[in-house]
């Protein structure tokens, strides 16, 4: 049988055998199988060329019943319907375990944003918000950054609801500037969290940070944010990497070095003091940690087998495949599952 690797039947599947396992009443188990809404927007951008390109987004409220529903927005050109229901079913979860007062939601919209102007990515995002007004508010639904949004992006959202409405509305996202009333640590605090709950487990298994060897795949907000506290709490960081590729030294990383060269080059390949290395080769490398921390389904039935580390703490939203997951257990490396690991962001 060929693995399937669509995202919103991974996460109905994951939610089956949970619900078995629960045995919740069918009714119940049917409702949240389901996002709750779902809209579609087209996008009219104006570019700096004087053409006119239209986008096509998604927004997914999956569920409200405990609060209004909440998650990010990615910009990313493989963007689709399903992985935007499956990451919105998951912030549902999320928000659950970490018993805060909020429901999952989660938007994307198909584009590149690499390929375009900040005065593009400013219009497309206020014409978005545009659309959005009938769907997100502080009580309704709270977007927030995810892969390839910042707090530039949530400034622009927050600025073009505030202008609708005719007052400003601070609440209607979180990830914004501190400046605008962002909140003091939210940059790091997804990665933050990565590593409390892989302290957590080590503690837990009798075991110290010192020294212990971390691969970090996605240097963005999450990965960068990982691999620089994670080295701070005493880890040896031996591999890093980007959209690009990565970088490995066995005896550990200077992340300083690794920072700087980054924001110097904006890759990794290519520093100095380090071998450049595949974005495969970082998941099969010889580890204690792995934290995949770039996009979903970078583990899979092809791979599952032949990952070395012990624990795998799952930074990005659904890194990691059933058929994976099924290898892990029978192998009986830990994963940290991605809706308590990546939690810190949203809490
Ligand atoms: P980001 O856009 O800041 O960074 C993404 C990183 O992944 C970049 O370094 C990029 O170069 C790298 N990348 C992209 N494609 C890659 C590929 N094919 N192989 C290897 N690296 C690749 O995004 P982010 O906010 O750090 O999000 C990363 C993951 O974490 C996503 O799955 C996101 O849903 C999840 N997440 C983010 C937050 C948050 O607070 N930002 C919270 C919870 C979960």
């Amino acid at each position: 049988m060929t693995e399937n690797v669509n995202a919103f039947e991974i996460a109905q599947r994951q939610f089956d055998g949970v619900a078995s396992q629960l045995n919740l009443d069918p009714y119940v188990a049917e409702v949240l199988r389901w996002p709750m809404r779902e809209f579609k927007f087209q996008i009219p951008v104006r570019m700096d060329d004087g053409s006119m390109q239209v986008f096509t987004g998604y927004r997914v409220q999956h569920n409200d019943a405990r609060g209004p529903s909440k998650g990010g927005i990615r910009f990313h050109p493989s963007e689709t319907l399903d992985t935007v229901r499956a990451l919105a079913m998951w912030m549902t979860w999320k928000c659950a375990l970490m018993d805060i007062p909020f429901g999952g939601a989660k938007g994307g919209v198909i584009c590149n944003p690499r390929d375009m102007s900040m005065g593009e990515l400013e219009r497309m995002t206020r014409r978005l918000t545009s659309e959005w007004m009938i769907i997100i508010g502080p009580n309704e639904d709270i977007p927030a950054p995810d892969v390839n949004t910042n707090a530039q992006t949530m400034a622009w959202i927050m600025d073009t609801y505030s202008m609708s409405v005719g007052h400003s509305v601070p609440s209607v996202v979180t990830g914004k500037p501190i400046a605008l009333g962002g909140s003091k640590g939210r940059e790091d605090a997804t990665g933050q969290g990565c590593v409390c709950a892989i302290l957590e487990l080590l503690k837990h298994q009798g075991k110290k940070m010192d020294g212990v060897r971390v691969a970090v795949q996605g240097f963005g907000n999450v990965g960068g944010a990982a691999a620089r506290l994670i080295a701070q709490a005493g880890a040896n960081v031996v591999a890093v990497s980007d959209m690009y590729g990565g970088i490995y030294c066995a005896t550990g990383l200077d992340m300083a070095g690794v920072v700087s060269h980054h924001r110097k080059t904006g890759r990794l390949s290519g520093f100095a003091e380090a071998d450049d290395i595949s974005n495969a080769e970082l998941l099969e490398l010889d580890c204690d940690v792995l934290i995949p921390a770039a996009l979903g389904n970078q583990i899979t039935s092809q791979n599952a087998s032949r990952i070395r580390a012990k624990i795998v703490a799952e930074g990005a939203n659904g890194p990691t495949s059933r058929e994976a997951d099924e290898v892990f257990k029978q192998r009986n490396l830990f994963v940290i599952p991605d809706f308590l690991c990546n939690a810190g962001g949203v809490t």
